[in-house]
């Protein structure tokens, strides 16, 4: 199966019911949830659920559902977070430095969290070679080799909107695949990259019109 293939909106999807499970209590070998169960707690029907697994295999039983905890590791792999997953930041100013903490923190609070913060990255010489936390600050100069030497797999990108492209290229030059980014512009990547992006302001935009 081709990962490129499957919509976005069902790997965001497959996101949730991941979630979902890891609430679970998961030691009762012989918990089930029904695929309508899984589906209220996702906010989404029972048919959505079935079709969305079904895309990546036959994970239930017919009138039983799924068990919970052959669902959460199959979930687990097909999300790639069966294993621990490096990631970096480029930009240490406000933003970068919360999301480093908050990482570092949910990694420290719960052993299960995949993501892990292997090294930051910032241009302004008065940061480099400080640390936030147990984290070095590496200069943006240094991004390819550490990235090779770190195993990062995951960059977020969190300088201003005007540096956010060569962050992005030097981050894709380095092999990186996946890019979340938190500056409020648009970036071009070469279709093997995967790209999100979190735009606080957008979305503060988007809410505004509810008011
Ligand atoms: P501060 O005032 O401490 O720099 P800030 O949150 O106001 O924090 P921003 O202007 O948003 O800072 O920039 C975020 C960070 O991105 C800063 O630490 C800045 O040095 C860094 N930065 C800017 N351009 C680049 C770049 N091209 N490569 C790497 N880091 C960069």
């Amino acid at each position: 199966m081709r990962k490129r293939k499957i919509p976005q909106v069902v790997v965001e999807r497959m996101a949730v019911y991941l979630r979902i499970l890891n609430e679970m209590d998961t030691d009762e070998p012989d918990r089930y949830i029904s695929s309508q169960d899984l589906g209220d707690l996702a906010g989404v029907g029972a048919a959505q659920v079935r079709k969305d697994l079904a895309l990546f295999g036959e994970f239930g039983k017919q009138g039983v559902g799924y068990q919970v905890r052959l669902l959460q590791d199959e979930l687990k792999r097909i999300m790639n977070v069966d294993r621990p997953i490096n990631v970096g930041i480029i930009g240490v100013g406000e933003l970068g430095t919360a999301l480093a903490r908050y990482n570092l923190r949910r990694s420290a609070d719960d052993k299960a969290y995949p993501f892990r913060m292997a090294a930051l990255f910032d241009n302004n010489p008065a940061k480099t070679g400080r640390r936030v936390e147990s984290l070095e600050i590496f200069s943006a100069e240094e991004v390819v080799d550490k990235v090779k030497e770190y195993r990062i797999k995951l960059m977020m990108i969190t300088v201003p909107a005007s540096a956010a492209q060569t962050a992005t290229d030097l981050s894709i030059k380095a092999g990186i695949k996946a890019i979340l980014n938190f500056a409020p512009v648009k970036l071009i990547v070469p279709p093997q990259v995967k790209l999100l992006q979190s735009d606080v302001s957008l979305q503060l935009h988007h809410l505004a019109f509810y008011l």
